[in-house]
């Protein structure tokens, strides 16, 4: 359990706050999903409850170590203060003469935000000299990006080391629900998989059959694991140099007698594309000229029973091409089940950017346990690695 928050006295005190404001801008500078800062508001809320004098840090995008204008974080400082209905100032970087001079001035409960962190590249570099100046604004830090815990950059590891750190509400609830599913599950506990490939998955595979008691396999990935047990998956997606691995997974969740769900029917295109001719196999086989998109009703008749007599449920990646309308119903399904199984009391994890998207494109994002906000940090958890920005961060325990 790590100190959060709420174990120090944060009032009136200078709060470095690391945050996931990378969020989607369109062209004309426009925040198209703003979920990430919302997520985030219970965190500066209680911050300025505290009169805690409050700089927000974060990424946005790519820049590589340039100032470009289309990665500036100037939309988000609007966009947060059109929330909040304060003023949010913005910085014009994060460690120059001009910040650290707004910085500090601060008064109690106000905010400000820094440029993006990525315009320099001592930030990805985890530079010592760069994380120590965006610790000397502050008396305090908090983490509440767990969209970038994953990464050992300045502001998500070096600076830590600086200052007297814990972590925020956001993070706090992500750590508690994959605590919960990770450590002490309540069975029986199902882990449904897809997406595009098995090989991006495959520590998460292997960590998890250690711990739950069926996986349901979808997506493309599926493919490649029917392709290992000699079935014909026509001009599916799979991935050759994979085969072999995929069957030694299938042996092992064998021999750890974990229930290893495949598709048993599919739904199949001619091309990917929105007006392809698609049809339902109604078996296992996928007919040559034929490409794989979405599971078929008896695949989801067969794990419908599986996943409404789960106690918890780890769900990360699509059951098939869910972004096309065509394709959607097999992923739209699971979302389904899984919102029925978490009436029913099960607790629910949906993991992983596209998983996200689906459940939303369902409609019933409000109807699972938890929906996390890192896909790349997530998947590191279910693979059973420690993630830099929370390992550096001190335990409840501790001084
Ligand atoms: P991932 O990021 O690994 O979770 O993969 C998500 C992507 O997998 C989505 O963009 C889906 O369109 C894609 N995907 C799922 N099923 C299939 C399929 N049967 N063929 C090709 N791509 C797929």
């Amino acid at each position: 359990m790590k100190k959060t928050i709420k174990d120090v006295d944060v009032s009136n005190k200078k709060v470095l706050v690391r945050v996931d404001f990378n969020v989607p801008v369109d062209d004309r500078g426009n925040i198209t999903d703003d979920t990430r800062i919302l997520e985030t508001l219970p965190t500066i809320n209680y911050l300025r409850q505290m009169k805690a004098k409050i700089i927000l840090m974060s990424h946005l995008g790519r820049p590589k170590g340039a100032v470009v204008e289309k990665y500036s974080l100037k939309p988000v400082a609007k966009r947060l203060s059109e929330i909040l209905k304060v003023p949010v100032k913005m910085a014009p970087g994060c460690v120059d003469e001009e910040t650290r001079k707004i910085a500090a001035s601060l008064s109690a409960s106000e905010i400000l935000l820094l440029e993006n962190l990525r315009f320099d590249k001592r930030e990805e570099n985890n530079d010592p000299e760069f994380a120590s100046q965006l610790a000397s604004m502050a008396e305090m830090f908090v983490q509440d990006a767990f969209g970038t815990v994953h990464r050992a950059h300045a502001s998500t590891e070096g600076a830590a080391k600086h200052l007297p750190s814990v972590c925020g509400f956001l993070l706090e609830k992500e750590i508690l629900y994959f605590n919960k599913v990770l450590e002490k599950p309540e069975r029986t506990f199902v882990a449904i998989l897809g997406g595009a490939k098995v090989s991006d998955k495959i520590a998460v595979i292997q960590n998890l059959l250690d711990k739950v008691d069926a996986m349901v396999i979808g997506g493309a990935m599926a493919y490649t694991f029917l392709k290992a047990g000699n079935i014909s998956v026509g001009n599916s997606l799979i991935e050759k140099d994979r085969i072999d691995m995929a069957g030694e997974i299938m042996q092992k969740a064998k021999s750890k007698k974990v229930g290893f769900f495949l598709p048993i029917d599919h739904v199949i295109a001619d091309k990917i594309s929105e007006n392809a001719q698609v049809k339902e196999t109604r078996g296992v086989e996928i007919p040559d000229g034929w490409t794989g998109v979405d599971i078929g009703d008896m695949t989801i008749n067969r794990i419908a029973p599986v996943i409404l007599s789960a106690r918890t449920i780890m769900w990360n990646g699509p059951m098939g091409i869910f972004e096309m309308d065509k394709f959607f119903k097999g992923t739209g399904k699971v979302a389904e089940l899984v919102a029925e199984a978490t009436q029913k009391g099960a607790v629910s994890i949906i993991g992983g950017g596209d998983t996200v998207s689906a459940v939303k494109k369902s409609k019933l994002a409000d109807r699972v346990s938890h929906i996390s906000t890192g896909g790349g940090a997530s998947l590191e958890l279910l693979e059973g690695k420690i993630l830099p920005g929370i390992a550096v961060l001190p335990e409840k325990a501790s001084r």
